[in-house]
């Protein structure tokens, strides 16, 4: 801890003011080498499909200049790796913007269970590619919370979407959205959880999956068109909320992810946030 002060005269008042100043190093120089290790994995993630598109245009300019079928064949590739580095700009955007509002609570009365029924079906469609089934149940009744509506939306997306990707293909994919009374000093909540038949997660990596880019297996998460950033956005968008992400996993046996965030007219103060973690 680094404890200072500074001194400035006051014209109105008789002798100095004095600030004290205390800053805790260690924090600082973590968030520190947080933010270099971001810099430099977004660097990492983007460069990467950067080099094959450079790779390909120079053969498309030299070897395969007036190869028709290598042309073609090298324009597909090209097109799924700028795709990737658009999904990779707009989720880092999508970050920070959430971080510019950290500290300012979401405003807007509303229900999840719309939200969650919007999702299951947007998402029918690449999960009938996998054969994935995803069955959506909610309690009777509304389940309002204060929020922003478009960030829930993309919490129950980026669980949903995860649990259809690494969720086994023919496998079944539940949503259940409904209420949790008070319990451990906090107040009522509503729960989304998204439970999946997949492979499940190992113990050692659950704490780390809501990092920046931290991904079990970067080769499968790519081939899935995952950028490793879904679940720190969901992180995020929860500490916005007052709310938490719980994660429960049987290796073999499936995942289920619930976030839960404070029913609306039961929420308390907004509780100390900290800094962002991951
Ligand atoms: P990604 O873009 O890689 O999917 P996420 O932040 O959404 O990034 O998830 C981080 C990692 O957590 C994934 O790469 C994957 O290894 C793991 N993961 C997320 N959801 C599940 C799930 N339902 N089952 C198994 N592993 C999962």
């Amino acid at each position: 801890v680094q404890i200072g002060a500074m001194q400035g005269g006051g014209a109105a008042r008789a002798g100095p003011n004095v600030v004290l100043f205390l800053r805790d190093l260690t924090s600082a120089q973590r968030l520190e080498t947080m933010r270099v290790d971001f810099v430099a994995n977004a660097s990492h993630e983007l460069r990467t499909p950067l080099a094959s598109l450079l790779g390909f245009i120079e053969t498309l300019q030299g070897p395969a200049r007036d190869d028709a079928r290598a042309r073609e064949r090298f324009l597909g590739i090209m097109r799924v790796q700028a795709l990737r580095m658009t999904r990779l700009i707009d989720d880092l955007l999508s970050l920070s913007r959430i971080e510019l509002r950290a500290h300012v609570p979401p405003t807007q009365v509303v229900d999840v269970v719309p939200l969650a029924r919007q999702i299951a079906d947007s998402l029918g469609v690449l999960a009938r590619e996998r054969g994935v089934t995803i069955a959506l149940e909610a309690e009777p009744g509304p389940q309002r919370i204060l929020g922003d509506r478009d960030e829930i939306l993309r919490v129950i997306e980026n669980l949903a979407e995860n649990a259809v990707k690494y969720g086994g293909d023919g496998g079944r994919v539940e949503i259940h959205v409904g209420s949790r009374p008070a319990e451990d000093g906090r107040p009522p909540q509503v729960e989304i959880a998204v439970r999946d038949e997949g492979p499940g997660i190992a113990p050692e990596h659950l704490p780390r999956l809501t990092e920046r880019f931290y991904r079990v297996d970067a080769a499968s998460s790519r081939q899935q068109g995952g950028t490793g950033l879904g679940l720190a956005i969901v992180k995020h968008i929860l500490n916005r909320h007052r709310g938490r992400l719980v994660i429960e996993s049987t290796p073999g046996e499936g995942a289920v992810f619930r976030a839960l965030i404070p029913a609306h007219g039961e929420a308390k103060e907004p509780a100390d946030q900290g800094q962002a973690t991951s």
